[in-house]
């Protein structure tokens, strides 16, 4: 039996470049070690006597040294109940977050070796899916909230969804004259109040401020606790991009990043994994360390429930 313990990884917990990531992981137990320190960042506590003490009984089973209670180690994260080694989601992780722009199924087949394409996407798409934790970290502040098209040929008409295109909800923090501070992105149903004041609760903590345009969907915001603030198009010479700056820049880069790393390839009932995929980069654009992206995702990935093949294929909200 091997004691594990969080201290392993003293307090930088991340790996800083390729050498160190093979150092760090170089075995089950290891990897093992490093998701323990991420369940129980205070170190280990056994819920059931409050012991700090355990050991390691079998692959992925920590045993309490004081009460012998059985502690599945992955149970409830995205690695649970998979037959591949930790190792080899680790090596999995790296790559995805070391990709500069995006990453595809058939990129992450070769480089992890694996025979099956369709295992390759669906961990891809567990992984995108650990990428944005839900209902947490809500935007704050001042934040601008748009919509826009995604997929097929042309601008939509709002309110008008056609069967190629999907609707994409954007609210973007407002940093000084024009920066963009975190973004959350969320595909809707359709522009109704329902849809939208949905998304803005899901992406916006209570007593933010909204900026939108005049659209009636946006009118009960302030029912709901925020602040709200109304642009709309006065005379001339002002467009319609100039009033909510940050959505339509957030677009326009989102929709170059799907086509440019996808090639268009995002079918609307995966967009959401897509659209996980895009805030977790562009929330992290700013990272000088590689391997603190890593570690974000590893944090997020095991603090997740497990989501199932029959959840992804058959899209999220479906
Ligand atoms: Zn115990």
């Amino acid at each position: 039996m091997t004691f594990v313990s969080a201290r392993n990884f003293g307090g930088e917990l991340f790996p800083r470049n390729l050498v160190e990531f093979d150092e760090w992981f170089s075995t089950e137990e290891a990897c093992e070690a490093y998701v323990m320190a991420l369940r129980w960042p205070g170190g280990f506590r056994c819920a059931r006597c409050g012991s700090a003490r355990a050991w390691r009984r079998a692959r992925r089973v920590m045993v309490c040294a004081d009460c012998r209670v059985e502690v599945p180690l992955t149970a409830g994260t995205i690695f649970h109940k998979t037959r591949k080694p930790l190792r080899l989601w680790f090596k999995a992780m790296w790559w995805l977050t070391s990709q500069k722009y995006g990453a595809n199924a058939l990129g992450l087949q070769r480089v992890l070796g694996i025979g099956s394409y369709e295992t390759a996407w669906l961990w891809l798409h567990k992984l995108r899916h650990a990428m944005v934790r839900p209902g947490r970290d809500r935007l704050t502040g001042l934040v601008e909230v748009d919509e826009t098209y995604v997929g097929g040929l042309g601008e939509g008409v709002r309110g008008r969804q056609t069967e190629s295109k999907a609707i994409v909800a954007i609210a973007a923090e407002v940093r000084g004259k024009s920066a963009i501070g975190r973004i959350r992105l969320g595909q809707i149903p359709d522009v109704s109040t329902a849809s939208l004041e949905s998304f803005v609760q899901r992406a916006v903590e209570d007593g933010s401020t909204i900026v939108t345009d005049g659209w009636t969907g946006y009118a009960g915001l302030e029912r709901l606790g925020y602040g709200h603030t109304i642009k709309v198009i006065r005379g001339s010479g002002q467009r319609a991009d100039q009033l909510l700056p940050r959505p339509h820049r957030i677009a326009s880069l989102l929709k170059r990043w799907l086509l440019g790393t996808y090639q268009g390839a995002a079918s609307p009932r995966h967009l959401d994994y897509y659209l996980d995929e895009f805030t977790f980069r562009f929330n992290r654009r700013t990272s000088t360390h590689r391997g603190k992206l890593f570690y974000r995702l590893m944090q997020q990935a095991v603090a997740l429930e497990p989501s199932t093949y029959r959840e992804i294929v058959g899209g999220r909200w479906a």
